[in-house]
């Protein structure tokens, strides 16, 4: 027997003994009780028409002209309600004369055989499947670590979230245009498959969305899956991962029994990182198994799955650097769609969304609630609108104003501060600076990659800010003067902030270290020091094991030679900086319009920067190379 037989056994017991019951009850109801003195009375008076008897209960009906005579008021008035029934019911008490003064009466009289079934369905079976019902229950509790027929029942578990219409449209997600952009083909391939397939098209299987909690990865694979009006099917990473071994691998082979039961169709596995942490050599102790076979299963099952049937499997991390290389290969989770935390005008967008259905007062500026917001995810604008709103209602206000979005960004922004989340207004013009600096001194090198976009949105919790530099073409080999360009543009961050506020900020360290290991292997492997000549020294560090911790630097060169190459490092980054320095001193007035610009809009991509260099001295033309991110 299986759970469903179970299920429905139940049904027809609850069923049988409801309608049973309610007959009862209704033969009740329209019964009056009588005394049993009230009853011989009636008897007496030959207003008995007959009686049943059963065993210690007598049921009949009584005559309808004259009981005011011998039965009270009320007695005679709910039974005149019956509507001339008159029937009754009274408990019989040890009356041997009773048979002799029916028959002296002439009463027709009858006995019952009383039916016992309902009284031993009660007591008998119903125990029996309650016994049964618990057994079953502490069966399936264990079920998925046994192997075999109890798999079965560690699959029925499985809650995946099942949304035939999500209701989410693109128009519901605003602020991320790129990555909506990204998801179109996506959307276009799901509505229209024989397209593709006629093509011979390929089609992405797994879509894994990247962004930091609250910048609408759910809200976005739901759009897609509203756009394309298929179901959406999702499930969170942590709920995979069960206590017994084998749980979670049944129930991913069940997620994808089921997309293919409802193709086309999306499935959304959040938090991916929960169950795709990377299969570490954790070598003492074994590790995970039951995360590991889940993993491996949903491998398994994402290589066996054709993406012609129309499911596409998207799924949501912040965390895509632990996530088992396995799962970002080529036919899984190869497609990579980064949200960002909105800018400026972004979260203008979002908060329109969310106002939508809010009556808002005339004098409300969302523009300035949008500037006031920087560091501010999807979730955190959804909940400001929101919280302004129960403010406003709570006062009893017809319209929400200025004054309940100040209180509710008050608290909003001191909840954030607490988690870390936004920065203050001193760091805020620190990396606004620092970045400044990278993108100037990009812009004034000759062998410096183009700068397509300045950032001082925090990306997570080690960069504050960013400047991307596009290469325009692949490079293999690379001249000593791009590499001093390069190391100029890294030490440009920690220059700019030293000549602006005549102090520095930790926010160069990965800077430093990439200036650092530059200029060592510049000075190590490419022979470009005269000091040291055209010998390579190998500072190569070789780990103990193939993750374990790196050994201090075994060197193959003297003590003095070490020493040298210490000195020519630093020299090279001494030299930088003062090139740099000079630079950012010639244009301090740029530097200081790039650094309000970024204050003000938090990104400067292109065309902005172009305009701006424009108006300020035009610099020599750019050159091109491997791509670069200063952070
Ligand atoms: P995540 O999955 O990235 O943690 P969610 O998609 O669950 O974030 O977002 C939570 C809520 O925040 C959404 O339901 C929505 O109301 C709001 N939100 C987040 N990002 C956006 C956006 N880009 N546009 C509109 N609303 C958003
Ligand atoms: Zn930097």
């Amino acid at each position: 027997m299986d759970k469903k037989q179970i299920f429905s056994l139940w049904y027809v017991v609850l069923v049988v003994i409801v309608l049973v019951s309610l007959q009862e009850f209704i033969g009740v109801s329209h019964t009056q009780n009588l005394s049993y003195s009230e009853f011989k009375q009636a008897l007496a008076a030959g207003q008995i028409d007959d009686v049943v008897l059963k065993e210690g209960v007598a049921t009949g009906r009584l005559k309808a002209d004259g009981l005011e005579a011998i039965l009270p008021v009320a007695v005679v008035e709910s039974l005149k309600k019956q509507g001339g029934e008159h029937r009754f019911v009274t408990v019989l008490l040890n009356d041997p004369g009773l048979i002799a003064q029916l028959d002296a009466s002439k009463v027709r009289y009858a006995g019952v055989l009383e039916s016992k079934w309902l009284g031993l369905l009660i007591s008998w079976v119903a125990p029996t499947l309650i016994f049964v019902g618990i057994w079953f229950f502490v069966m399936k509790r264990m079920g998925g670590g046994m192997q075999g027929g109890m798999l079965e029942i560690g699959k029925s578990k499985a809650r995946v979230f099942m949304q035939q219409e999500t209701g989410v449209t693109f128009k519901d997600v605003a602020g991320i245009d790129e990555a909506k952009e990204e998801l179109m083909e996506v959307v276009e391939f799901l509505q229209h498959p024989e397209r593709y397939k006629r093509l011979g098209g390929k089609i992405p299987k797994g879509v894994l969305i990247v962004g930091a909690p609250g910048t609408g990865k759910t809200l976005l694979a739901k759009a897609v899956a509203g756009e394309a009006g298929v179901p959406f099917l999702s499930l969170s990473g942590s709920e995979f991962v069960e206590m017994f071994v084998g749980v979670g691998a049944a129930r991913v082979r069940d997620l994808f029994e089921q997309a293919a039961a409802k193709a086309p169709c999306i499935v959304f596995i959040d938090e991916l990182d929960a169950l795709g942490k990377a299969r570490g050599i954790s070598a003492l102790g074994g590790g995970n198994d039951e995360r590991e076979q889940t993993l491996n299963q949903l491998l398994v099952q994402m290589d066996g799955f054709d993406t012609n049937r129309g499911v596409i499997i998207m799924a949501a991390t912040n965390r895509p650097e632990i996530l088992d290389p396995a799962l970002l290969r080529a036919g899984r989770f190869d497609r990579h769609v980064t949200i960002d935390k909105p800018d400026l005008k972004g979260r203008r967008q979002i908060l329109d969304v969310h106002a939508k259905n809010v009556t808002l007062a005339p004098e409300v500026d969302l523009n300035s609630v949008a500037a006031r917001t920087p560091g501010f995810a999807g979730a955190d604008l959804a909940n400001l609108v929101n919280e302004a709103t129960l403010r406003a209602a709570k006062r009893g206000k017809n319209a929400v104003d200025m004054q309940d979005f100040e209180e509710a960004l008050d608290r909003i922004v001191a909840g954030l501060e607490k988690k870390n989340r936004v920065m203050n207004p001193m760091e805020r013009r620190f990396v606004a600076f620092h970045e400044a600096g990278h993108a100037l001194v990009a812009e004034f090198r000759e062998h410096a990659d183009k700068v397509s976009k300045i950032s001082i949105i925090p990306r997570g919790i080690a960069a504050l800010g960013y400047t991307q530099q596009l290469p325009t073409e692949d490079r293999y080999l690379l001249r000593k003067s791009e590499l001093l360009d390069r190391l100029d543009v890294l030490l440009a961050g920690r220059v700019a902030e030293q000549l602006v506020f005549d102090d520095v900020s930790t926010g160069a360290e990965n800077d430093l270290q990439r200036a650092t290991d530059m200029a060592r292997h510049m000075v190590t492997h490419y022979g470009m020091s005269e000091t040291l000549g055209l010998a390579t020294y190998d500072t190569q560090r070789t780990p103990l094991y193939l993750d374990g911790p790196a050994l201090p630097e075994q060197r193959n060169c003297s003590e003095r030679t070490a020493e040298v190459i210490d000195t020519e490092v630093r020299r090279l980054l001494d030299e930088s900086r003062a090139r740099v320095s000079a630079t950012l001193t010639a244009r301090r007035a740029t530097l200081d319009v790039l650094a309000g610009v970024l204050l003000e809009n938090e990104v400067v991509d292109r065309r902005m920067l172009d305009e701006l260099l424009r108006a300020a001295a035009p610099g020599p033309a750019t050159d091109a190379s491997a791509p670069t991110v200063a952070a």
